[in-house]
């Protein structure tokens, strides 16, 4: 059996990472080279995601496609399905990397999104300014990720300054939302339509980029079953194989708001490897593998994940990396890296996970460890 992977960051890494664990052969594509998942895949193809002849022999190699991030070009995504089976199927690549189209078919399919006005000029930026009210939030429609392609606006007057910022793209408007919390809830589908959940997760984000994930998430129950049906519903609908994740916004009066679907492995679900019986990553090769979904019941009653960014690196130690013998003198606290050689800032290096019976605590030892890494380094 082998899996290829389009996308050679570190979810491909930690996918072919389990893929392995069961003698199941991985090829990445990426146009790169010694990439996070090429270092270690069996295949490290380079090739343009365009590339329609190289995504065909790639397709060719391996037993069953899936892809680590949504912007693959859909063309190559299908091209590859023509040859040999893709999971999630792609037509949820459609949805998922246009968020007009997302925010569209979630409000068509029942599930509650923020109110939302799609741009494509500064006359409709003005419009939905007047419709939404302020504070807003201009953002692309496609392409952007981790607050890249994002602007607040807090004043009407902004609106031609945001217009240029975001490059006068097709963008969406969207109004905003006074949340209470953030979380997640990653869904993992098999191929006899078996279903099962992890979350929801708490997510806390520094300059929009995910930055500490904890679970249990401190909703009430009420709000956990419609972020897991609304995962569930997804899924079942688009008939999807492999693993989901959608974010949601609890808001300050309790309501749940759906922000983005990812078809892929998700950062606030890298707590799974240590938290949880099978991790995402074991789920999404089951499920395209066509082996029954595996048991995601919670090892202990708290888990945290807190990612490590280029920022925290000591900066004289930016070729060796930190000195992670001082960093984890404490063994309770487990260290991934990426493979990735330089560190800069807002770059995903690495996370560090904990397991245990308190949340607070674990939170707060993650932040310790986490803290140690610039002044031990
Ligand atoms: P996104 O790229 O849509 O995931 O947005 C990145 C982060 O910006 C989110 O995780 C939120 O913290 C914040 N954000 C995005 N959209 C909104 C909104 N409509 N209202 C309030 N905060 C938002």
């Amino acid at each position: 059996m082998k899996i290829g992977i389009l996308g050679s960051g570190q979810l491909g890494r930690m996918l072919a990472q389990v893929a392995r664990q069961h003698d199941i052969q991985t090829v990445v594509f990426s146009p790169g080279t010694n990439t996070p998942a090429g270092q270690v895949a069996d295949v490290e193809v380079s090739a343009a995601y365009d590339d329609l002849e190289a995504i065909r022999d790639f397709a060719k190699q391996v037993d069953v496609i899936t892809y680590e991030f949504e912007n693959v070009p859909l063309m190559s995504a299908m091209v590859a399905d023509e040859v040999t089976p893709v999971h999630p199927n792609p037509r949820i690549l459609a949805i998922a990397r246009n968020r007009i189209r997302e925010k569209s078919y979630m409000q068509d399919i029942g599930i509650p999104v923020a109110p939302f006005h799609p741009v494509n000029s500064l006359q409709d930026l003005e419009l939905g300014l007047n419709n939404l009210g302020v504070p807003a939030v201009l953002k692309t429609a496609e392409e952007g990720y981790d607050g890249k392609g994002q602007v607040k606006i807090t004043d009407r007057a902004e609106a031609k300054h945001a217009w240029q910022t975001i490059g006068q793209k097709p963008s969406v408007l969207e109004g905003w939302i006074e949340f209470e919390r953030e979380i997640s809830v990653l869904g993992a589908r098999d191929q006899q339509g078996g279903f099962t959940s992890y979350g929801p997760i708490e997510n806390d984000h520094a300059n929009h980029i995910l930055d500490v994930s904890l679970i249990p998430a401190g909703v009430n129950s009420d709000i956990a079953d419609k972020a897991i049906l609304s995962v569930k519903t997804v899924m079942e609908k688009l008939n999807l194989v492999g693993l989901i994740c959608i974010e949601f916004f609890v808001t300050t009066d309790g309501r749940l708001i759906a922000n983005e679907i990812a078809p892929r492995p998700h950062n606030s679900g890298h707590l799974t490897i240590e938290g949880h019986v099978t991790s995402q990553f074991e789920q999404q090769m089951r499920t395209i593998i066509g082996w029954p979904v595996g048991d995601a019941t919670p090892i202990q009653p708290a888990c945290g994940m807190a990612n490590l960014l280029g920022d925290s690196w000591p900066l004289e130690a930016e070729t060796q990396g930190p000195n992670w013998r001082d960093v984890l003198n404490d063994g309770s606290v487990k260290l991934h890296l990426y493979g990735k050689s330089e560190a800069r800032p807002g770059r995903k290096m690495g996370h560090l996970t904990l397991v245990g019976n308190d949340k607070i605590a674990v939170q707060e030892k993650l932040l310790a460890t986490r803290k140690r890494i610039k002044a031990d380094g």
